[in-house]
C-alpha cells in the first residue's frame, strides 16, 4: 500500500513529517479527513507537546501500527513550493554521513522560516485615467484638462515621479519627488492616482551569459572548454581546476558558470570567507555586468527572506554563499564551485559538524549538476581523488599575462637575528625599504591577531592564562586588554603580577601583527601603513574599503594575517615577507605541514601578479625543514608526493578514515567517566583502531573539561556503522556531551 494512501474508511491519511529538531526522525500526523495529503516536501504546520511546529513532509512509510486516535493533525500547509527530492536525499545523507539527527540538519535548511509564509501584498500607487492625462498635459506644458482639481507644486511633482504603466510604493514617489506621503492620499482622494497591488519583482537580476568575458589564452580556453563540457552534460562529475595563484582561474569558472546559465539552470559559488569577497565581487560583476546573490550569515532576515525565496523560485541564478549556502532550495542546481577548495573554513565545527567541500560534492550528485573544486594549492585529499580518476583534473600552467611567478628565498634567523626584542630581520628590513622606495607596496605576513600571544611575569615565571580555556591570554594594546582566542574572555591588562604581585614585571613574549605595526612605525615611520586582521577589519564593508585603497596605492605597507592571504589581486604589490614562517609547524598535527605550505604559498602568491616581478622572503628557525624547501623551490607537487608517500602506510587520510569522539562536561569527572568507557567500549572491527582516550590539546575550553577519542580505519571500512554501534554500548549521562566528528580537520 502507498503511504498515506488509505482509504477513508481505514481512518485518515498519514503522513510522515520531519520537524527541524534533533529527534531521531520523522514523526507521523493525520491528513484532516476530507482534505487532500500535501505532497511530499511540503512544508506544513503540526502540533508538536502543546505549541504549532514547522516541519516538512518526509519520504517513507508512516507507521500503521500507531492507533489511529492518538494521530494528531497536520494544521495547515504553508504556501512555499515543496522542498525538492534532492535536497530531501541530501539532508538525510548529511544526517546519516555525520551522525546527526536529520532535524537538526533540516534545521539548516529553514534559514528563513518567515519566506514560509505568503509575501505580505504590498500596494502601491499607479495614476488614474484622469491621472494620466493630467501628467501628459503637464508634460506638455498645458493646462490641465477641464475639471481637473487644482494641482498644487507638491502634486505636480507628485504626479511627474509616477510614470505611465508604473506602479510604485508610497515612500518611492515621495522620495522621488520630494513630497510628503500625505499628498498622495489627497491625489486619491480628488481621484488622480489608484492605489493597486505591486507586482512581484525578484530582487536578482539574471547575469547576461553572453556579456564580453576577458579573452582567453590557450590554456585558459582549453580549461574553460573543459569545464563548459562538463556543464553541459547536466550530470555528476566533478573536476579539480588547478593553477598557479593569478593563472586565470577564476575568470575560466566564470565561463562555466555562463554556460550553466545558458542551460537555464542555477549555479553556486562558494567561498571561504564571504566576508572578503569584495574584490570577487567586483570582478563577477566585470564578467556578467550584474551582482550575484549572496548567502552569508549577516544578512538582514529581510534580505535572507527574499533570498530564500528568490532561490526556491529559481529567480536567484546565481548565488555566492558560504558553507550554509548549500542548504538552500535551488530546484534546478546546475553547477557548484568551490572557490579555494583546500580551506579548512569549509569545516562547520560545532553543530552538525560537516566539511562543505565533501557536501558540496555529494549535493551536486543528488543534483545531477557539476562541481568544480578550485585551488592554487589543492588539498591532498582532492589531489588523490584526481590522481585515482575519481576527479576530472584541468590544470592553469602559467600566470596570466606577463607576470611570472614571485621568487621565494629563506632568511636564517640564526644568521641574521633581529635587534633584540625586535621581530625583523635586517635582510627583511632592507627589502621592505627598497621596495617601498621603489613606490611599490610591501606586505609582513603573520598570522597571529594581537599585540603578544604571551605574558609572562619577569619575577616569578608567572604566565596569564584563560580562566576557562586551556590558553594563554593574547594582548591587544590598543584595546588594553587580555583576551582568549578560543572563548573570547577579555580582561584589563593587570598592573601587577596576579601571582607574585610584583608591579611592573609583566612582560609581552613573542609578536603578533599589532608589535610588528610598533615596528614597522620605527622603521618606516612616513610610509602609509595599514593592519589588515580580522578584529581590525570587522565586517565586508571594512575589507572592501581596505581592498580599495590598496589598489589605489593610498598604502605602501599591509601588516596582515591570514586575511590578506587569500584571494586578494593588488597589482602594486611586489613584495611579501613573512615574520614567523614556523608558526603553523608546532602542534605537529596530521596536516600541519601541508597547511603551512597550503598557506605561506598563498600569501606568496599575493606578489607581483602584474608586470614587476615578485620577491617573498621567509623568516625562519628552520630553513632545511621540507616544508620550506618546498617553497622555495616553488615545488608544491614534489611536497605533495612526499605527503601521500608519509601517510599511505598508516592508513591515515586520504589513504584510510578518522572520525573523532569529543566528551565533553563542566565536571571533569564526569568527562573522564564517559571518555573512560567509550575507551573500554571501543569496537573490535578488522581495519579499525581506537587512540585515547586522551585529554584534548584544549583540554578546558569555554569552562568545559575536554577528552578526545580518534577512531582510524581503512578506507573501505564503512565508519558510520561502527561509529553507531559503538555510541550505542556506551551510557552518557545528560550532562555529558559526546561530539563525533567524521573526517576531523582540527585536533584541538
Ligand atoms: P587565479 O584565480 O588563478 O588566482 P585570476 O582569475 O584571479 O587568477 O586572474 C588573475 C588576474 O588576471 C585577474 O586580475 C584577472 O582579471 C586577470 N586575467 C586572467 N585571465 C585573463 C584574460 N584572459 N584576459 C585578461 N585578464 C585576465
Ligand atoms: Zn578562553
Amino acid at each position: 500500500m502507498q503511504p498515506g494512501l488509505l482509504p477513508e474508511a481505514e481512518g485518515r491519511a498519514r503522513r510522515r513529517v520531519l520537524l527541524p529538531l534533533p529527534l531521531a526522525g520523522a514523526y507521523d500526523y493525520a491528513v484532516p479527513a476530507g482534505e487532500e495529503p500535501p505532497p511530499l516536501g511540503s512544508f506544513v504546520v503540526v502540533p508538536l507537546g502543546g505549541r504549532d511546529m514547522l516541519g516538512v513532509v518526509w519520504d517513507g512509510e508512516p507507521d500503521m501500527a500507531l492507533a489511529e486516535s492518538r494521530l494528531k493533525e497536520i494544521r495547515h500547509v504553508l504556501p512555499a513550493p515543496p522542498m525538492t527530492p534532492s535536497l530531501r536525499r541530501f539532508v538525510d545523507w548529511v544526517a546519516a554521513y555525520t551522525l546527526s539527527a536529520p532535524g537538526a540538519v533540516l534545521r539548516m535548511t529553514i534559514s528563513s522560516p518567515s519566506a514560509l509564509e505568503e509575501a505580505a501584498e504590498k500596494a502601491g500607487w499607479r495614476l488614474s485615467a484622469l491621472g494620466l492625462a493630467c501628467r501628459a498635459a503637464l508634460e506638455a506644458g498645458q493646462e490641465p484638462p477641464e475639471g481637473a482639481p487644482r494641482l498644487t507644486p507638491a502634486r505636480r511633482s507628485a504626479l511627474l515621479a509616477l510614470p505611465p504603466g508604473e506602479i510604485l510604493p508610497g515612500g518611492a514617489i515621495a522620495d522621488a519627488a520630494g513630497i510628503s506621503v500625505g499628498v498622495l492620499r489627497g491625489l486619491a482622494d480628488n481621484g488622480l492616482v489608484e492605489s493597486a497591488l505591486m507586482p512581484h519583482r525578484s530582487p536578482f537580476i539574471r547575469p547576461d551569459p553572453d556579456h564580453p568575458g576577458p579573452i582567453f589564452g590557450p590554456d585558459q580556453q582549453k580549461a574553460a572548454e573543459a569545464l563548459c563540457a562538463a556543464v553541459a552534460k547536466r550530470e555528476f562529475g566533478v573536476t579539480l581546476l588547478t593553477g598557479v595563484t593569478g593563472s586565470g582561474k577564476t575568470e575560466v569558472y566564470l565561463d562555466a558558470v555562463a554556460e550553466c546559465l545558458r542551460q537555464g539552470r542555477q549555479a553556486l559559488v562558494m567561498l571561504p570567507e564571504i566576508a572578503l569577497s569584495a574584490q570577487w565581487l567586483g570582478r563577477f560583476e566585470a564578467r556578467f555586468g550584474v551582482r550575484p546573490a549572496l548567502w552569508h550569515s549577516e544578512l538582514t532576515s529581510a534580505t535572507r527572506r527574499a533570498t530564500w525565496r528568490a532561490v526556491a523560485a529559481g529567480e536567484a541564478p546565481v548565488l555566492v554563499g558560504a558553507r550554509s549556502a548549500l542548504f538552500l532550495p535551488y530546484p534546478d542546481l546546475g553547477l557548484i564551485i568551490i572557490d579555494e577548495e583546500h580551506e579548512t573554513a569549509f569545516k562547520q565545527e560545532e553543530g552538525v559538524v560537516y566539511h562543505a567541500r565533501d557536501m558540496a560534492v555529494v549535493r551536486a550528485r543528488f543534483s545531477q549538476a557539476a562541481c568544480v573544486l578550485v585551488s592554487a594549492t589543492p588539498s591532498l585529499e582532492s589531489r588523490t581523488n584526481a590522481e585515482t580518476g575519481r576527479y576530472a583534473a584541468v590544470n592553469l600552467p602559467s600566470r596570466h599575462g606577463a607576470a611570472g611567478l614571485p621568487t621565494v628565498s629563506l632568511i636564517d634567523l640564526r644568521a641574521d637575528p633581529p635587534e633584540k626584542g625586535r621581530f625583523l630581520s635586517p635582510v627583511l628590513i632592507d627589502e621592505v625599504s627598497a621596495t617601498i622606495a621603489r613606490g611599490e607596496q610591501a606586505m609582513l605576513f603573520l598570522n597571529r591577531r594581537g599585540y603578544a600571544p604571551l605574558t609572562l611575569c619577569r619575577t616569578c615565571g608567572h604566565r596569564l592564562r584563560c580562566p576557562n580555556c586551556t590558553s594563554w591570554l593574547v594582548e591587544h594594546r590598543a584595546q588594553r586588554r587580555l583576551q582568549c582566542h578560543h572563548c573570547g574572555h577579555a580582561e584589563p591588562i593587570p598592573k601587577a603580577c596576579p601571582e607574585c604581585g610584583t608591579e611592573d614585571s609583566l612582560a609581552a613574549v613573542g609578536p603578533g601583527v599589532e608589535r610588528v605595526q610598533e615596528e614597522a612605525a620605527i622603521l618606516w615611520p612616513d610610509a602609509r601603513r595599514l593592519v589588515m586582521a580580522s578584529d581590525t577589519l570587522p565586517g565586508p564593508g571594512a575589507a572592501a574599503e581596505a581592498a580599495r585603497r590598496i589598489e589605489n596605492r593610498e598604502i605602501d605597507l599591509i601588516i596582515g594575517t591570514q586575511v590578506v592571504a587569500k584571494g586578494w589581486h593588488f597589482s602594486h604589490l611586489t613584495m611579501v615577507g613573512v615574520v614567523d614562517a614556523d608558526l603553523g609547524l608546532a602542534g605537529g598535527d596530521l596536516r600541519a605541514a601541508e597547511r603551512t605550505v597550503q598557506l605561506l604559498h598563498q600569501v606568496a602568491g599575493r606578489a607581483g601578479r602584474a608586470e614587476a616581478p615578485g620577491k617573498v622572503l621567509l623568516q625562519s628557525f628552520c630553513p632545511d625543514h621540507p616544508v620550506m624547501q618546498a617553497l622555495v623551490a616553488g615545488d608544491l607537487d614534489g611536497f605533495m608526493v612526499e605527503e601521500a608517500a608519509a601517510r599511505r602506510p598508516g592508513h591515515w587520510p586520504p589513504f584510510g578514515r578518522l572520525a573523532a569522539l569529543i566528551v565533553s562536561a563542566e565536571d571533569e569527572l564526569a568527562a573522564d567517566r564517559v571518555a573512560r568507557d567509550l575507551g573500554l567500549a571501543a569496537p573490535s572491527v578488522e581495519g579499525v583502531e581506537v587512540l585515547g582516550p586522551a585529554p584534548a590539546p584544549l583540554a578546558l575550553l569555554r569552562g568545559r573539561h575536554r577528552r578526545r577519542l580518534l577512531l582510524k580505519a581503512r578506507r573501505d571500512v564503512p565508519v558510520q556503522p561502527v561509529l553507531r554501534e559503538w555510541l550505542s554500548r556506551v551510557q552518557v549521562p545528560a550532562h555529558v556531551k559526546v561530539q563525533v566528528d567524521v573526517d576531523p580537520v582540527g585536533f584541538l
